[in-house]
């Protein structure tokens, strides 16, 4: 097996350094096969962007 690709993250799985990008977005564990897609935004992400936009609401109408 090649180790081209030096992993610097460790697996939230299995926690060994065996994860490689596939794609710009696409992570996998050589291990454990755990993967995790980047181009899906979190929930927590989603919620401070929408107390961003009420804040700004509130500033607006104050
Ligand atoms: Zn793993």
């Amino acid at each position: 097996m090649s180790h081209q690709n030096h992993s610097v993250v460790e697996c939230p799985r299995c926690g060994r350094h065996t994860i490689v990008q596939e794609s710009a977005t696409q992570w996998t564990c050589l291990n454990c096969s755990f993967s995790k897609d980047l181009s899906k935004p979190g929930l927590g992400s989603l919620v401070i962007v929408l107390g961003l936009i009420f804040l700004a609401i509130a500033l607006l109408l104050a």
